[in-house]
């Protein structure tokens, strides 16, 4: 069993990007600037949000947080938006999920421009997505697809079951896993909560992709010998032993399914350090399509 090391990688992903930085610099470009809002005070956000700004601060670009009471209207989050859409600094922004239940998200992510949408939500980009064109691919599905490539991991012809289907995460990776390129062309089943035979889908997969938030969901005696697992899910469970109060728990019962697995990412030093460095790329992109343009 190999271990698929987010951890490793995004580090030296990451050094990439700061040499591409510091050419655009000598080149006289301009740094890229990715930029966040963040509604309210949700525990987890905060903590994600600031790892993306710390990240920026690694690989040299600018950042730019923006933090908004709990209490924001949706007309003053629009406000915001069109702020950030129409700022010529700013390359690409996010705005952190999930907002207060009073402002619809659907009708957020809409508002952000396509060009800007580095979190790849907006229908246009997730459009292009599906029709194989090129777009910005949202950071974890995007993450995996690096993962999965720096590590020469064989896709084409496998059976590859996405557990989960939202549209972050299970939709696009299942777009992504059957397309015609590397990695992809492989034989996508994406199952979901109504799903029936689960498990003889699971056992039959080479690649199983977990992403529905269940802790420790999936069990060694639901995988086959030899089997890719990729775990997404990241959910805090109460553990009195940790200061924090809480330990980070995947959808796959580690202890049990690793020994099976040709690969397996861990959680946490999986995904979830991918998904960051992801968002960085796309930001790269952004900024070199913004410039390139003018
Ligand atoms: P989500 O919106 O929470 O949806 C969960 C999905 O799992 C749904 O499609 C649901 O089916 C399906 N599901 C739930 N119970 C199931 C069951 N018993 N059997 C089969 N399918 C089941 O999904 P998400 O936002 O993608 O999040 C999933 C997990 O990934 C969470 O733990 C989240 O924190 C984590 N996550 C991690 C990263 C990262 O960077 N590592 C990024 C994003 C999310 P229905 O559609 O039928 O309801």
């Amino acid at each position: 069993m190999q271990l698929l090391d987010g951890k490793l990688l995004s580090q030296q992903i990451k050094l990439e990007i700061a040499e591409q930085v510091r050419t655009i610099k000598i080149n006289g470009g301009k740094k890229p600037c990715l930029a966040a809002i963040l509604v309210g005070n949700n525990g987890a956000s905060e903590t994600y949000v600031a790892s993306k700004v710390k990240s920026c601060q690694e690989v040299g670009f600018d950042s730019k947080l923006i933090k908004l009471p709990a209490d924001t209207t949706e007309r003053e989050l629009l406000t915001e938006i069109n702020k950030l859409n129409n700022d010529d600094q700013v390359d690409g922004f996010i705005v952190q999920l999930p907002l207060p239940k009073h402002i619809r998200e659907q009708k957020i992510i809409e508002a952000i421009s396509p060009e800007k949408d580095v979190d790849g939500f907006h229908p246009n980009n997730m459009g292009k997505l599906a029709l194989g064109l090129d777009g910005f691919v949202s950071a974890t599905p995007n993450g995996i697809i690096e993962m999965l490539k720096r590590y020469n991991i064989p896709t084409e012809g496998k059976n590859c079951v996405v557990l989960g289907r939202s549209n972050i995460v299970g939709t696009p990776m299942s777009l992504l896993m059957s397309r015609k390129a590397y990695p992809g062309n492989a034989t996508v089943t994406l199952l979901h909560s109504k799903s029936e035979q689960l498990r003889e889908h699971l056992k039959n997969a080479d690649i199983i992709i977990a992403a529905i938030g269940i802790p420790e969901f999936l069990k060694g005696n639901m995988v086959k010998e030899g089997a890719v697992v990729v775990d997404v899910g990241i959910s805090r469970v109460p553990d009195a032993s940790k200061k924090s109060g809480f330990t980070l728990k995947g959808d796959v019962k580690f202890d049990e399914v690793a020994p099976k697995c040709s690969y397996i990412s861990p959680v946490p030093g999986g995904v979830g350090l991918m998904t960051v460095t992801s968002l960085l790329l796309n930001t790269l992109k952004a900024a070199t399509r913004r410039h390139a343009d003018k």
